[in-house]
């Protein structure tokens, strides 16, 4: 019986990502509208969990960040959907042979209250990413009312992501 996993080895990326709130834009957060008075400024429309999902994926496997692959100086780019994003930034994993294997993350916002629609936001990121709910985590926080986001100035996002790749040096590097 073949091995899939014969040949890989794992790698992890962290991602890091801060939007600042804004009067007139649905808030959006692992693609999920949450009801709030104010959403996030952003090109895109400013997933900041999303992103940093992104980029902690991109940096497993070695690639420049999200905002390199979708610059926010691209019209493309102006209000789409990051689980768009999220779903072109697995594609670039299998192009490089890897495999996605886990993703964790959490946000850091001092309002509104995001835990009720985590369940949602993991059905998305499972659907896009290929992955069981199983291998999706999302944690909320608040920043106990310290420093911008105890302010309510913007919200933060981290994540970290493990994925199988080929053992070999890509010859770019
Ligand atoms: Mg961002």
């Amino acid at each position: 019986m073949s091995n899939p996993s014969a040949g890989m080895i794992p790698v992890s990326g962290i991602g890091y990502d801060v939007h600042r709130f804004i009067e007139g834009r649905p808030l959006i957060l692992g693609g999920v509208e949450i009801p709030s008075p104010r959403g996030l400024d952003g090109h895109s429309d400013a997933d900041v969990l999303c992103h940093a999902i992104a980029d902690a994926i991109l940096g497993a496997v070695g690639e420049l960040d999200i905002g390199h692959h979708f610059p926010n100086t691209d019209p493309a780019y102006r209000g789409i959907s990051s689980l768009e994003l999220l779903r072109r930034v697995s594609e670039i994993v299998r192009n490089r042979g890897g495999r996605l294997l886990h993703i964790d993350s959490s946000l850091i916002a001092e309002a509104p209250k995001v835990g009720p629609h985590v369940p949602a936001m993991r059905q998305h990121l499972a659907e896009v990413l290929g992955l069981p709910l199983a291998r999706i985590g999302i944690k909320a926080t608040t920043n106990e009312r310290m420093g911008f986001v105890g302010r309510e100035e913007g919200i933060a996002a981290l994540a970290v992501a493990s994925v199988l790749v080929p053992d070999e040096v890509p010859s770019e590097m």
